[in-house]
């Protein structure tokens, strides 16, 4: 039977709580337990996939092909684990379901409410498909007081009562603010925030307080006291220089004794962290570092490119090396020559994105990374930027274009109306709805033997994640092919460009799929891997 941690946070958002679920989820997992981490999001999307990522932070997508929040991702990098579309749920889904329920006649001669219709639904959620579980870490997204989160707050009170006594625990994230003046770290705003979940029927276990020095022993005396919370109950949660230093971190606190002893378990050994300790020591111990330039267009929110930031990372663990970021919002090349910027870089990497703002600067950047030998690596939209880059500049196509973004004479990326998932034909037409309907998740492709890319992998059989409506154009293989622009990768039909590189450049590689959404700080994703190798190569060359 599953035991079920609600996280919920308060004072400000943005205190990490999905990273705080993460780690936890490691620590329960890093003492044998078996765990899954679930996201309630109360926005009123379906799903994030249609938000910019400037709002919301990247759309991470899973295996089968759902657009959820970017704290899957955390799920996924920390304990390993593949999340899937059952692990992430908003106000948006709920209502779309209950609403067409209602059409149907499920509800007939009833009057459908917020309780007991949305809270059943929400509390169904939660606890649907956990019998394999130990524990079952559920995040509600926002902070507590957000009107819009009001069902979901209510719904895990509900569980409180509806799960076995002693099955459910409550634990609130908040943050202690430091004031220089008085030479204090604040309580006040915390006990506010315990006091709001407290009135609407939650009483927390724990209290995770994040803060950037250490909790006297008055205050935590405090917290205990005017939160209602045992003094032991009170974990420290301090900024740390890496992510990856959270769990042992929050273990040294006592975050996963206390999660136990709340469930009435005694801890026995201590968990093996022996694994985090290990990336831990080379993030902080690198024997090099290089600089990779990002090219692209959320560059001013970082949680916008937030898996490819942290598979950069893991590239770096495995080369052992610090990996430095210059982020470059890519509509600069298209008025000034992309050489200062991108002279000093050992890697440019254009990652994935919409809509033509910027386009022509992506495309200068793969001219410079090709011409002058650079690494490059191309993601989705960085993939097909690049291939344009290769028909304007080596094929004679000089009005080679995408049409995403309007019509052209030369479409070489073109919409995709139809695809082949396992043995179904998916089709789309260009009036369709736009959410949810691109060719979404885990793809097989087959590589070329004797390409780069196949030895990176060390195979020739992958499956990626994918996330776009546009594909590269067959039609103008050949062409291309002849001037050394090599198809090594396809979907396993033949008919869909899943990889393309240059055999006569150091590393030049674009990926129709997104890589980043599968590396893990404990398995690199090889592309990363050897793409920061390479970038390391080019740094002893500048
Ligand atoms: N906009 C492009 C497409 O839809 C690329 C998408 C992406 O980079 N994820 O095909």
């Amino acid at each position: 039977m599953a035991r079920y941690v609600f996280i919920t946070g308060g004072v400000v958002s943005s205190l990490g709580k999905g990273l705080a679920s993460a780690a936890l989820g490691a620590l329960l997992q890093a003492r044998g337990y078996t765990v899954r981490l679930r996201k309630l999001d109360p926005y009123l999307n379906v799903d994030p996939g249609t938000m910019s990522p400037t709002q919301h932070g990247e759309v991470f997508v899973t295996d089968d092909g759902a657009e959820t929040d970017l704290d899957l991702g955390h799920y996924e990098r920390f304990t390993g684990i593949p999340a899937s579309k059952k692990d992430n749920i908003t106000t948006g889904r709920i209502y779309q379901d209950i609403i067409a329920k209602e059409r149907r006649g499920d509800y007939l001669g009833g009057t459908v409410q917020v309780i007991p219709h949305v809270t059943d639904a929400i509390k169904h959620f939660v606890r649907d498909g956990n019998e394999a579980f130990d524990f079952v870490l559920v995040e509600i997204g926002g902070t507590v007081g957000d009107i819009e989160g009001l069902p979901f707050f209510e719904a895990i009170r509900q569980l409180g009562n509806d799960l076995p006594r002693g099955d459910a625990i409550y634990i609130h994230l908040t943050l202690l603010p430091w004031i220089p003046s008085a030479g204090e770290l604040k309580t006040k705003p915390t006990q506010h925030s315990v006091k709001e979940l407290r009135s609407i029927g939650i009483q927390p276990d724990i209290l995770l307080c994040r803060c950037d020095r250490p909790i006297p022993p008055e205050e935590r005396r405090k917290l205990g006291l005017f939160c209602n919370v045992r003094e032991s109950a009170v974990i420290e949660a301090r900024d740390v220089d890496t992510i990856y230093e959270v769990p042992e971190a929050y273990h040294r606190e006592g975050l996963d004794t206390e999660v136990l002893r709340a469930f009435g378990i005694e801890p026995q050994a201590a968990p093996d962290l022996t694994r985090w300790r290990e990336v831990t020591r080379r993030v902080r111990q690198p024997e090099g570092e290089v600089t990779i330039a990002i090219v692209g267009k959320y560059t001013g929110l970082k949680d916008a490119y937030k898996s490819l930031y942290e598979a950069l990372v893991h590239g770096g663990v495995a080369n052992t090396v610090k990996v430095n970021v210059d982020w470059i919002e890519s509509e600069i090349f298209e008025s000034a020559d992309p050489a200062p910027y991108l002279e000093h870089v050992h890697g440019i990497l254009v990652p994935g994105g919409f809509g033509q703002r910027g386009a022509e600067g992506k495309i200068r950047a793969a001219t410079f990374a090709r011409e002058r030998k650079v690494p490059y690596f191309g993601i989705c939209f960085g993939m097909q930027m690049a291939v344009i880059e290769a028909a304007r500049s080596l094929a004679g196509v000089s009005e080679a274009n995408s049409t995403e973004f309007g019509p052209t004479p030369e479409p070489i990326v073109g919409l995709m109306t139809e695809w082949v998932r396992g043995n179904a034909l998916e089709s789309r037409h260009a009036e369709g709805d736009l959410g949810g309907t691109m060719r979404l998740g885990a793809y097989d492709a087959r590589l070329r033997q004797g390409s780069k890319v196949a030895e990176i992998y060390g195979s020739n059989d992958i499956s990626e994640r994918h996330r776009h409506r546009y594909e590269v154009n067959t039609d103008y293989r050949e062409r291309l092919e002849e001037k050394g622009l090599v198809f090594s990768g396809m979907s396993p039909d033949g008919l869909l460009p899943e990889i393309v590189e240059y055999a006569d450049h150091p590393w030049f590689v674009g990926v129709q799929f997104h890589p980043e959404l599968k590396s893990r700080p404990f398995e690199p994703h090889p592309l990363f891997a050897s793409f920061v190798e390479a970038a390391l190569a080019q740094s002893r060359l500048v």
